[in-house]
């Protein structure tokens, strides 16, 4: 990809000195689904594919964006950003531009070239990825302080307020400040974090994409939300310091459960559970306790797909087959649900069974599932010639 963004970089704006390719990776949460906006944990990692941004600054007030994805040019003059049409690819990368131009960060022009490795919309967070390598390449070229937190915090902010996507922060998180080799536990409150080492022993972390369009996602994405705090509303009632799902304990929930229309008491009791399943994975994955760590994985899948109905029969499909294949220690759909991808804790050794497997989600759904496994993570950054 380096030298792909590099030399698609010379070709379309002529000399390439003083250009830096600067890369983000996508991310796929181990554990701590649908916790996030509910001051909880997440249990994310970088993965081996991301965003590549080279850029070079101009002598001009000019702006000159090309996505090699979309084979689509964009030329303004820096106070003039075009109107933005969200979910675009341009969204991402104008809202960071603005963003950091109205703080005066950004202070004059420069051409861009972007790429990426990582499929789009499969749930691996591209649209992160972006976002943070487009930031950061605006770091490198303009030079400005602004702590990795604080950019993650000004990525959400741009996809909730350029791509109308209320997104929690793990993703943008997970892009900037995950650690290769590492997988990172995340305090979405006070945004306190702990690299875990990713030492995995005999074991890998597989992906598995269902290749269903996530069409239901955004809407049961704002339910889901709406439920939680609706549930929050009503405990906060008997325990006047709860302001989050995060703050209710089992005991709390356990006593007030029948309080709560079965809807919303379902839905809060997925993430009170989730949360504790994240500490405890986060906690097995440090003692190498991989059999733990697998049973919840798809303890974590179990009630996403019964209390928070957020998975979809193909998710469920991927995730019995996974289970189903020895040596595989445990599975989960990952991201949002309603389609995108699952992951598994697989032997090295039961890869090649687990591939096979696959044909007969493609039989039942007339699907090509993809499917990789993790050799490395990375982290973002600069990248060196
Ligand atoms: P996800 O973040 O799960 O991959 P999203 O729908 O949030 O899914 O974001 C995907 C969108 O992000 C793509 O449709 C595209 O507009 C944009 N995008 C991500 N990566 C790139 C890239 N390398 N080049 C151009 N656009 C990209
Ligand atoms: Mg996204």
């Amino acid at each position: 990809m380096f030298e792909s963004v590099r030399t698609r970089f010379t070709d379309t704006f002529g000399d390439a000195r003083g250009v830096e390719v600067t890369m983000a990776p996508g991310r796929v949460n181990l554990i701590g689904e649908y916790t996030d906006f509910n001051d909880g944990f997440v249990f994310p990692m970088t993965v081996d594919r991301g965003a590549y941004v080279a850029m070079c600054p101009r002598t001009d007030q000019r702006v000159s964006i090309v996505s090699v994805r979309y084979e689509e040019r964009i030329e303004y003059a820096l106070d003039q950003m075009p109107k933005v049409v969200p979910g675009h690819w341009s969204c991402y990368v104008l809202g960071i531009i603005e963003e950091l131009r109205k703080l005066n960060l950004v202070t004059g022009g420069f051409d861009v070239v972007i790429d990426g490795d990582l499929h789009l919309g499969a749930g691996l967070s591209s649209s992160a990825a972006l976002e943070m390598a487009t930031a950061l390449a605006l770091q490198g070229a303009f030079g400005f302080e602004m702590s990795r937190i604080d950019i993650a915090t000004l990525c959400q902010r741009v996809e909730h307020q350029y791509a109308n996507v209320l997104c929690g922060i793990m993703d943008q998180f997970a892009s900037g400040l995950g650690r290769s080799g590492h997988a990172l536990l995340l305090d979405c409150r006070s945004l306190t974090h702990v690299d875990i080492p990713l030492q995995l022993g005999d074991y890998r972390i597989v992906i598995m994409s269902s290749e269903v369009k996530r069409a239901l996602a955004s809407s049961a994405y704002n339910q889901r939300r709406q439920e939680c705090e609706a549930g929050v509303a009503l405990l906060k009632q008997y325990e006047a310091s709860v302001t989050a799902l995060r703050d209710v304990t089992p005991d709390l929930f356990e006593a007030h459960a029948t309080k709560l229309s079965s809807t919303i008491q379902q839905r809060c009791q997925h993430v009170i559970t989730e949360n504790q399943r994240t500490l405890d994975a986060s906690a097995a994955l440090l003692a190498s306790d991989f059999h733990r760590f697998g049973e919840l994985m798809t303890a974590s899948h179990v009630s996403l797909r019964d209390n928070f109905e957020v998975s979809c029969d193909e998710l469920d499909y991927l995730v019995e087959l996974a289970l189903g294949t020895e040596g595989v220690l445990g599975a989960r759909m990952t991201g949002a649900g309603f389609g995108g991808c699952t992951i598994s804790l697989a032997h090295k050794d039961s890869i090649d069974t687990l591939a096979h497997q696959l044909s007969h989600y493609q039989a039942r759904f007339s699907l090509t599932p993809g499917m990789f496994v993790l050799k490395t993570n990375l982290e973002a950054g600069v990248i060196s010639p």
